[in-house]
C-alpha cells in the first residue's frame, strides 16, 4: 500500500487542531501507521525542505517550522500521496478550496498549518528523514474491502 509523510506544523499544533486534522484523515479511510510529536532539529528541517534552500522564503520557513513542536505522521492508503494533497489544499490558504485543511484553517502562505509530500518519491524520502523503518507499523485494522474494491 502507498504511504505519505504528513506533518502538522507548529501553528496547527498551537491552534489546537491536531485532533481535527487526524480525524479528517481517519474519516477519509486512511490508515495511520506512524506518529511522533517533536520539535524538529535544524538539520532535519533543512533536509526536509532542501529543494527550497535557495528560495527567498527559506529562512522564514525554517524559523516557522522550528518555532514549536510539530506532529509528524505517516499515512497509508491507495494513491495516498495525491489524495492527501487534495485533502490539505493549495499551498497558499488564500487559494485553497473551502473544505480543504488549508482552505478551512489558514490565511497566510507562511502559516499554512500542514505539510504533506508532493510525490511518491518525496514521500519515500521524507518518511526516511523522520522515521526509522521500525517506527512505521504494519497492522490489520478492519476488513479493507469496506474501503477498497479489489
Ligand atoms: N512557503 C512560504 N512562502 C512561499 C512558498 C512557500 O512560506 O512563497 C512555505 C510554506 O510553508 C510551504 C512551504 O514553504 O508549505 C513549502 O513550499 P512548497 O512550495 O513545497 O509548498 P507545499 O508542498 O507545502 O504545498
Ligand atoms: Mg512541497
Amino acid at each position: 500500500m502507498d504511504r505519505t509523510f504528513v506533518m502538522v506544523k507548529p501553528d496547527g499544533v498551537q491552534r489546537g487542531i491536531v485532533g481535527e486534522i487526524v480525524s479528517r484523515l481517519e474519516l477519509k479511510g486512511l490508515k495511520l501507521v506512524a506518529a511522533r510529536f517533536e520539535k524538529l532539529p535544524e538539520a532535519r528541517v533543512t533536509e526536509q525542505y532542501k529543494e527550497h534552500l535557495s528560495k527567498p522564503f527559506f529562512p522564514s520557513l525554517k524559523t516557522y517550522i522550528m518555532g514549536g513542536p510539530c506532529f509528524l505522521m505517516v499515512w497509508e492508503g491507495r494513491n495516498v500521496v495525491a489524495l492527501v494533497r487534495k485533502v490539505i489544499g493549495a499551498t497558499n490558504p488564500q487559494e485553497a478550496a473551502p473544505g480543504t485543511i488549508r482552505g478551512d484553517f489558514g490565511i497566510d502562505i507562511g502559516r499554512n498549518v500542514i505539510h504533506a509530500s508532493d510525490s511518491p518519491e518525496s514521500a519515500a524520502r521524507e518518511i526516511g528523514i523522520h522515521f526509522k523503518p521500525a517506527e512505521v507499523f504494519a497492522y490489520t485494522r478492519i476488513d479493507e474491502s469496506v474501503l477498497y474494491e479489489y
